[in-house]
């Protein structure tokens, strides 16, 4: 058992992050990407940039992509100039993670769920070729949270259907994982854990950026994750971890298996 423990730490450090499910002896190559989809950028690294900061490590490249500039989220600065804020946090945070970021232009609070923005997704999917998706899980009382989810559903299976032109050629991701997520609990059900200790002071770095991450906003968001690594790295034998839950190649419903990487 042991031996298998070690196995699967070496071959972890030398490729870039996730197994397939299901598919454990089939690393990712050193060169693929991750990309993580958000409806707001303090989603995107709070609850997903520990993910995408450590497969960085391992190898990888990394894209955060937010539907919104989370502006309506504090109440008294205005929206312009905290969605200004957020932004210039994310670019901050993603750089010191040797990520990149982008932002779509959706009002935070209106982030639709339609055809339209699931293609706008599919094209920035295609635009990144990423081979791993980090995003909200549905259930969530949050409307953005539950928007993006469906977008991202949308647009994965609009971004591999060859016969769908557009700008970019088609690009099928092949994984895809729910984030932890304090809003998005509603039968959440992790099988993945994810070993970010190394990762993890650089990352609560990046998280400071943000001025919402110290509680100004009224949840007290480093408390929770810093927490919360901790607490599931107690739980998976590591100083700290992520938990994730992982999807099938087509579909929602994760496998319930256990797994640690
Ligand atoms: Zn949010």
């Amino acid at each position: 058992m042991k031996k298998r423990r070690e196995f699967l730490k070496v071959s972890m450090a030398a490729s870039a992050g996730f197994w397939l499910p299901g598919q454990r002896n089939f690393p990712q190559t050193a060169t693929s990407d991750i990309m993580a989809i958000a409806a707001h950028p303090g989603d995107g690294m709070f609850s997903m940039g520990a993910v995408v900061a450590q497969h960085i490590a391992n190898g990888g490249g990394g894209t955060f992509l937010s539907l919104s500039l989370g502006e309506r989220g504090h109440n008294s600065i205005p929206t312009t100039e905290y969605g200004r804020l957020q932004q210039e946090a994310m670019e901050q945070a993603a750089n010191s993670l040797g990520a990149s970021a982008s932002f779509l232009n959706y009002p935070d609070a209106e982030i639709p769920f339609n055809e339209e923005a699931s293609l706008v997704v599919c094209d920035e999917i295609r635009k990144v070729k990423p081979s791993i998706i980090v995003t909200h899980w549905e259930g969530s009382w949050h409307k953005d949270h539950k928007n993006c989810y469906q977008i991202v559903q949308y647009a994965r299976f609009y971004a591999g259907l060859k016969t769908l032109e557009r700008t970019h050629p088609a690009h099928y991701v092949g994984q895809l994982f729910y984030a932890e997520n304090w809003e998005d609990m509603d039968g959440f059900q992790l099988d993945t854990y994810l070993d970010i200790t190394s990762v993890f002071d650089k990352w609560q770095s990046a998280c400071a950026l943000f001025p919402m991450w110290r509680g100004e906003t009224g949840f007290r968001y480093n408390d929770y994750y810093k927490s919360l690594a901790t607490m599931r790295g107690c739980l998976s034998g590591f100083t700290q971890a992520a938990a994730l839950a992982a999807a099938t190649s087509t579909g929602k419903k994760n496998e319930g298996i256990l797994r640690k990487y």
